[in-house]
């Protein structure tokens, strides 16, 4: 059976979302396609920074995220072997400072968003083919021995990157020694300063601690899969996320002091090889958004902004065309891509030196040995890592 939309997007993540409201607020017929069921927990350190909130609000969920979110992150510290270095966390521009959020309650509120701003959700549907056409494109879904047809002009790609699929968008399978693989938990009860976020640096990886809502402690990080192999030999434990969290214990004190006495809540969760890099925002009359489009090394923990931002930038460039035949979808196309590296290539950049320094044993005694001479350094590579990067101003057109 066909559908007709003016845009049909895949993924539920927060650039989906993001995309499907900003395109919703100008009057257009949207659909969303997202294969899991909701609330679903994700790998992700679940910080935002503060100059997402207005964002957040024109996306319909600022207050509830003000209302939920883990404590304001005043503080920026790093935790590798020896002592732990502090510093101030950069403001955001009008708002106070960024709090971490459950991707299983924010992602939820988004897509509830959505649906209330006139999106049609699928949900749990599994998109399986995308074929381009002129005056159309046509997107496969599928649930169980179900299959539909959703056509529109406009097609949005938001599927994440790290898993495989059949769709022209999703990134090719790889298996090399240095990528690195994602994994996170929740934990109840640890001694973290509630304004404090670390970053932790360990032989062969990076990661991350914050306080999220409901008093959860959030831990994730990455590893190099050859690293990871290590670890697994070195741990009695048995999964690749206890070999790995025993490996940061063993390396970095200020981790295992800030979970003295806490409880694991919840299953850990792993993800990836992650896939950081600029890739093609518009391709193939595909648009592309958060990590499709391009991933940032999570140690700057902007990949969540990267997502909302660029499905919204998208929306407005899209909106400013009345219709859109396939000259307006390539003019879009070519403004979104250069608005896009405009305001993210170069934390992508920065992410990537960053976690070269870091998972070296040399680079991440360099780190230290800089932070704790100037720990301003800390500050300073939040504020280039985006933190308090603006997204330029848009007049959309209502098309209503
Ligand atoms: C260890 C780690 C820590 C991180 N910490 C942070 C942090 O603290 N702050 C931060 O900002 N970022 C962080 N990130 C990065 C962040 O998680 C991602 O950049 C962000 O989730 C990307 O959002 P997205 O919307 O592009 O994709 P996703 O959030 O991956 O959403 C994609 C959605 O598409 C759905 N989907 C996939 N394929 C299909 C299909 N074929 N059909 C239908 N639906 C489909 C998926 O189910 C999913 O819901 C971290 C990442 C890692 C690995």
């Amino acid at each position: 059976m066909d559908k007709h939309f003016d845009a049909v997007i895949v993924g539920a993540g927060p650039a989906g979302t993001a995309a499907a409201i900003g395109l919703a607020q100008q009057g257009r017929s949207v659909a969303i396609v997202e294969r899991s069921e909701f609330p679903r927990r994700k790998v992700c350190g679940e910080f935002t920074s503060a100059i997402n909130v207005d964002l957040l609000d024109q996306l319909g969920v600022g207050a509830e995220f003000r209302a939920q979110a883990g404590p304001e992150v005043r503080r920026v510290a790093l935790f590798a072997a020896g002592d732990a270095v502090e510093a101030p966390m950069p403001k955001g521009q009008g708002t106070a400072f960024g709090r971490a959020l459950g991707r299983d309650i924010l992602d939820g509120l988004l897509l509830d968003a959505a649906r209330a701003g006139g999106v049609t959700v699928f949900q749990p549907w599994r998109a399986t083919k995308i074929v381009a056409g002129v005056e159309r494109s046509s997107v496969t879904i599928e649930l169980a021995t179900e299959q539909l047809q959703l056509k529109a002009p406009v097609i949005v790609a938001a599927h994440g990157s790290w898993e495989p699929g059949k769709l022209p968008t999703n990134l090719t399978k790889i298996n090399r020694p240095h990528d690195f693989l994602g994994f996170k938990a929740h934990f109840i009860g640890g001694r973290l300063p509630r304004d404090l976020m670390p970053l932790i640096a360990f032989p062969g990886g990076y990661g991350g601690m914050v306080w999220a809502d409901h008093d959860r402690l959030s831990l994730s990080f990455c590893i190099r899969r050859d690293a990871l192999v290590a670890a697994r030999r070195a741990s009695s434990d048995g999964s690749a996320a206890e070999a790995t969290f025993n490996h940061i214990l063993r390396y970095c004190p200020g981790v295992a002091e800030a979970l003295r006495g806490a409880e694991l809540a919840g299953p850990w969760l792993a993800a990836g090889p992650i896939r950081p890099g600029i890739r093609r925002a518009y391709a193939d009359d595909i648009f592309r958004v958060g990590n499709v489009a391009g991933e940032s090394h999570p140690i700057i923990a902007e990949g969540i902004a990267m997502a909302l931002q660029s499905g919204w930038i998208l929306a407005a460039q899209l909106g400013q065309f009345d219709t859109w035949d396939s000259t307006a979808r390539a003019a879009a196309g070519r403004a979104y891509a250069s608005v896009w590296r405009n305001q993210f290539a170069t934390r992508i950049r920065l992410a990537s030196v960053l976690s070269g320094l870091a998972t070296s044993t040399n680079g991440a005694k360099l780190m230290h040995l800089v932070i704790s001479r100037f720990p301003v350094s800390l500050s300073t590579g939040a504020r280039l890592s985006g933190k308090t990067k603006t997204l330029p101003k848009f007049t959309a057109c209502i098309v209503k």
